[in-house]
Parts: structure tokens; sequence; C-alpha cells
């Protein structure tokens, strides 16, 4: 295990957890045993030192006994601790075999949203200079919609605005996220002070949850429902002529043919499909367009669905019509899951995409990586998470995981278990013994975020410093280290001609610690070619910032769109009628004591204390119909898989739909869910799975 070991006060971090990216620090000098807590400091963005629990809980993985100190192989069955070299020895044979029988695309590799930049810069290079595009991160799994929808009509992905300017919002329309619970800080730090001061909130949600608390219209969608509730709030602007003709007439195009689509809109049957009173409807739509400065959040409500590209679509029309662009407290702003989401895709773990979001087929870019590598990355685009999985024991017969629990993150968890035993080779690098470790051939122990020094990216595209307070335990290795060593072992001559060939690759694995591999990133990254490691000191620098400029570019699309258009097109939106849904459908979230798989979060006293388990939510109608009291068991039951679980009764959630977190062992809401993929960007359909659900009989 992790072991008491001295931990450094002044090491100034950010919080491993979401996306927020707070300052954190040790709260005493001393062990590391689990009472190790956090505390905030004054960073860029909990600016008077505000943490949220999982916060003050971080530091407890430091001494965690569960921790995996030793490398393991798999040997007869059993996974026997070896010394490094051993299982290095291991994964470069493997993999070495695994290229020449089958090419380089026999191989994946999962990077991980929660870990810095520079790992995750080192992890796709390992992938590209192998001479395989098949690397992915989890935002796959949670905005990679929002993204596609994002990056194709506006340029850029990310958050179009900043979290201080969002102050000067007189609305904010929250579609299908809970800031209350997944984003702590931003809720009790920027938006419910500024809902207090009179920022009107509107909440699109199939559920009653914390953020209502500041909700002065709540409007509970039928799950799946978002795109008939958007465009009819679109027609109700145009009807009442709220739109902004301005903005119309200088920044937007097509705008005919979209109200031309919109006339045809019918307010009335789109409210009731989506399962909203009309009058609610219009007057969300009617605040939206009539205030001065309006910003909508898109969350996983939105995004994980098998149209979720065309969802996020909706919204970017609503926002353009409205004139919402552009401007301070405006804009459409995806609230990012892990605490390195944004960067690790930012830095290239995208199988389409090389570092800075320049596509893999596009020839100047890979000459220009191709340059600074020595090896020139491969022009095919691979394979996404999900696609990789089912090609597992297939077209993919080798896969390393970089601090990813894909045993439980992926859709149809049982799926996913037969198909990482399929494996030739599998390689997991964690700090826990989590659910995919149970599969792997190789174990390579890691370093948890309070032993890193790097950099992360967070939500509104602040690059952070992380420092370490620790060494890793045991035998556990910096995770840079090893990246570092298993780049320059595998870019040994072993059947990758193309690497052989070239002098240059040599070297390209010889960093001097974090400061030097982001120094390379930032060359190859456009977004960051203008930062600076040492510049970035306690402080934070925003992309993009070119090479020159003083500092990052705060509003995005301001005169033009980040693509380099002044104007961009209105796309009409056609509704996708959701699945069969004749008995209950199952929708998925957080709750604030936890986080994605739990592998982390269940194993803290304080966070366990707060809550250690899961119940599935279901609305007192539906409960008396299948004779369900409050706290019995259920079955829940989709045509994947089955789980058992507490029910809450309550009316907190909309009747027809049933609500369970992400966050268990058990019930595993993953053997629930299916392998249906939004066709655009590959993303699982997570919030709308019909399900039945049953009082367990017992006996
Ligand atoms: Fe960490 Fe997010 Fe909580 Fe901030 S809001 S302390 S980043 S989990």
């Amino acid at each position: 295990g992790g072991g008491e070991r001295t931990i450094e006060r002044d090491a100034k971090s950010i919080c491993p957890f979401c996306g927020v990216g707070c300052g954190v620090r040790p709260a005493k000098t001393g062990t590391s045993g689990k009472s190790a807590r956090g505390r905030g400091w004054h960073a860029p963005v909990n600016r008077r030192g505000e943490l949220c629990p999982k916060g003050v809980a971080a530091y407890e993985v430091v001494g965690h006994d569960e921790r995996l100190t030793e490398p393991q192989v798999r040997r007869d069955e059993e996974l026997v601790s070896v010394s490094w070299d051993e299982a290095f020895s291991r994964i470069e044979t493997e993999f070495a075999r695994i290229v020449d029988e089958h090419g380089p695309d026999a191989l994946g590799f999962f990077s991980s949203s929660g870990c810095t930049n520079e790992e995750d810069y080192l992890l796709q290079k390992i992938a590209r200079t192998l001479g395989t595009n098949n690397v992915d991160n989890c935002a796959r799994l949670c905005h990679s919609s929002t993204v596609a929808a994002m990056a194709s009509r506006f340029g850029a992905g990310a958050m179009t605005n900043t979290l201080s300017d969002l102050g000067d919002a007189d609305c904010f329309l929250i579609c299908g996220s809970n800031p209350a619970e997944q984003h702590p800080i931003i809720f009790s730090s920027y938006l419910a002070p500024a809902a207090k001061e009179g920022t009107t909130v509107i909440q699109i949600d199939p559920r009653t949850n914390r953020t209502s608390a500041i909700a002065d219209h709540h409007l509970p969608v039928k799950p799946g429902y978002d795109i008939p509730l958007l465009n009819a709030m679109c027609a109700v602007i145009f009807e009442e002529g709220l739109e902004d003709e301005g903005f119309l007439r200088e920044r937007v195009s097509e705008v005919t043919a979209f109200r031309e689509f919109i006339a045809d809109v019918d307010v009335s049957a789109c409210a009731e499909l989506a399962g909203i009173a009309e009058d609610d409807l219009r007057e969300a739509a009617r605040v939206y367009a009539t205030v001065d400065r309006a910003a909508a959040f898109t969350g996983m409500g939105m995004s994980q669905h098998r149209y979720g590209t065309t969802n996020v679509h909706a919204l970017l029309n609503l926002s353009l019509v409205t004139g919402n662009i552009g401007k301070r407290g405006a804009g459409v702003n995806p609230l990012r899951g892990k605490n390195n989401v944004q960067g690790a895709s930012d830095v290239g773990c995208l199988p389409d995409v090389l570092p800075g979001y320049r596509s893999v087929t596009d020839e100047d870019a890979r000459t220009a990586i191709g340059d600074v590598w020595g090896v020139e990355p491969p022009s095919k685009p691979g394979l996404t998470e999900v696609e990789m999985t089912h090609e597992f024991g297939d077209g993919i017969r080798g896969a390393f995981v970089f601090g990813e629990n894909i045993a439980a993150t992926e859709p149809n968890a049982s799926r996913t278990a037969r198909e990482l035993d399929s494996l030739d080779c599998l390689v997991v690098q964690d700090i826990f013994p989590t659910r995919t470790v149970e599969h792997a051939d190789v174990v390579l122990p890691a370093s948890s975020w309070a032993e890193k020094e790097g950099t992360v990216t967070n939500t509104d595209r602040q690059v952070q410093r992380m420092r370490p307070v620790a060494s890793p335990p045991g035998n556990a290795r910096a995770d840079l280290d090893v990246l570092r060593e298993l780049g320059r072992r595998l870019m040994r001559p072993t059947g990758n001609e193309e690497a052989t060939e070239n002098e240059a690759s040599e070297g390209t694995f010889d960093y001097d610690g974090a400061a030097a591999v982001f120094e390379e990133l930032r060359r190859v990254t456009p977004q960051y070619a203008g930062m600076r490691y040492a510049e970035i000191g306690e402080g934070s620098q925003r992309w993009p910032l070119p090479e020159g400029a003083s500092e990052g570019t705060g509003v995005l699309h301001r005169e033009t769109f980040a693509n380099g258009h002044r104007r961009v097109p209105l796309v009409p939106v056609e509704l996708v009628e959701p699945d069969d849904e004749d008995e209950l459908v199952l929708t998925t979230g957080r709750v604030i004591e936890h986080f994605n798989s739990g592998v982390v979060t269940r194993r803290s006293d304080v966070l366990t204390r707060l809550r250690s388990t899961d119940a599935m939510q279901i609305h007192p109608d539906d409960a008396r119909k299948r004779g369900i009291e409050d706290g019995e068991t259920v079955v829940v039951e989709s045509e994947h898989g089955r789980v058992e679980a507490s029910a809450t009764v309550t009316p907190s959630i909309r009747s027809g739909v049933v609500f369970l977190t992400f966050h268990f062992a058990e019930p595993l809401v993953n053997r629930l869910t299916g392998d249906e993929l939004d066709p655009e960007s590959k993303i699982p359909t997570y919030k709308h799975v019909p399900v039945t659900v049953t009082k367990e009989v017992s006996g």
C-alpha cells in the first residue's frame, strides 16, 4: 500500500477530480495517512480558496493502503510481482510481436483525461510513432458530441466564455448539466452568487436536483427530447419577433432557410413531446431571448445520446438566433468532467486529430510534427474508445490503458469484460487494483495526482501547474518517467521500419522532466504556442495563446469565429425519435460526493462517510404501479443486463424516468447501457436506456 510518507505542505497543486480546476494543497505538513486533508489556496478559479468535499479528500490517495506499488505480469493465470525491467520487456516483446504479425493498427491506446498534458502528450506520441492513430481519451464518453458540433460550427469545441465573465450574464440556461453536484465550485462561487444578484436561471433537466435550488424556471424535459424543446424555443423567438436581427445579419448565414424550417415547427406539439407545459416553454424562450446576455451551459444530459451531436446543434442555433455568441456573459459553455479532459484532447489524445486539433489527414500538420518527432504520424484516422473495445481480440490485439477504468466506464459492461479477456496483451497503468486491472497481463503501478509535476487544462481553457507533495509509494514510479522509458524502449529497432530508418527518432523520448515535454508540446499545439511553463507559475495561461501574444483569449468568436469565418450557418435540426419506451427510461448522472467510476472516491473515508451507496430514483406513480416501497430492493433490467438497487421513491424525478449514478461497483450501471453510438462523435447512449423495473421477489 501507499504507507505513511512525509508530504510537502507548500506544494500548490490542482484538484484531480473535476474540470473546474481548483487549487489545492495539503492542510498540514506531516505524514500522508488517510487522514491527510486538502485545503484550497487562492488559485485562478477558486479565488478565495474554496473547495468541495472531493477537493478536501483528495490527498487521501497518497497514503492509501490499497495503492499498487509493484509492477506485475500475468503468469499461469496469476498476476505476480516482477521488476520494472521485466514488465517493460513483456510489453516490448508482446507489442513488437503484435505489430509484426498484424501491423500497428492492432494496438490501441486509452489515454487519461485525469493525467497531465505532458503524460497525455507522450502517450499519443508513443501510439503515433509506433504507426497508429488508435488513441483516445474518455472525452469520447462525455463531451465528444459537444465538441463535434461546436468545432464543426464555430471552429473550437471548448467553452466560448470564461467563468469570470459569466458574472455579467442576465440569464443562465442550464441544459442537461447539474453543476451544483458535478462542478460544485462553479456553482457555489460563480452561478449561485450571480443568481442571487438577479441572473435568471432556466434549468432543463428531467430531475429536480441541487441545481434546482437557484432555478427560476425548471423544464423537466423527457430524456431524449431536447431537440423538440430547443426547436420550439427558437420557434417562439421568431414568432414573437425576439430574434437578434443585427447579429443574424452580421454573423449568421442560412437565415432564410432556417426561418422557413422553424416556421413549420409546431410549438404545442413539441412541448407535448418534450413533456413540458407549453406556457413554461414559451416563458423560458422569452427570458432567454430578451435579456441582454444569456449564457448557456451544456452537459452530459445533452451529449450522451445517439444523437448527442444533433442535440448540441439545436442549442447552438438558439444561441445564434439570439446573438449570444462573442460577448461577455453569454456563449455556449460545455462544463468538462475530469481535471484534464480538455487538455488530453488539446494535446492530441484523439484518433482523428493531432495535437492542436489538426486532422491526421492534413499533410502539412503531419510534416510539421514529423520535423519535431523525427517520425511522421500516420495519416489514417484511428478508432475511438468504444470502437476499439468492439475490436478487442479481433482487429485490436494489444491495448494500453493509462489511468482509465474502462471495464466499468464503457457501455455494456458485460460485453466489455469479455472483450478485455480476448486481448493478447492488456497493459494497465493505474494507482489502484481497478476492475480493469483484473483483466490485465501487465500492471504498471502509477503515480497519483499528488505525486505529479506537470500541467492540466481546466474547463475554461486555463492551463495550470500541478506540484508533487510526495514521491510515488514503494516501487511505483512517476507516470512521466514510465511513459518516457516506454517510448524509448518501443522505439528500439523491433519492427517499426519507419522508426528504425529515422536517425532523429533515437532521442525522441529523452526529456528532462515535465517542463521539457511542455516545451515540445507547445511547439506542435498552435493554441498553446505562446505559453511558457515557467511563466504559468501559480497563475494560469489560457488558450488560445498564439506565439508572441501577451495573454490568452477570454471570450471566443468576437469578431470572427475560431474557424476564421465572420459568419456561421444556422442548421435545421430534425427530431430523432428516441427508442421505444413503453416501460421506463433510465438516465444516469453524478452526486457531489463521488467521481466517475468511484475508483478513488469510494476509497475515501471522508466521502464514503458522506455517501456509501447508490439508490435508484423512481417517481411515486411508477413505484405504486409496481408495488415498490421506498427503500425496497428492485431489479432493473435492460436488453443488455440486470442490476439490483435500492429504490428511492421521490417526486424529484419525472414519471416514466428512473435515475442511477455511475459511481458504484454495485449496481454497475453500465451493465444496462447499450452499444449504440452517435454516428458523428461515437459517443454512447448513457442518458436514455429503456429498462424494466420490478420489485425483487425474495427466494
Ligand atoms: Fe475539485 Fe471540482 Fe471540487 Fe474544485 S469543484 S474541489 S476541482 S472536485
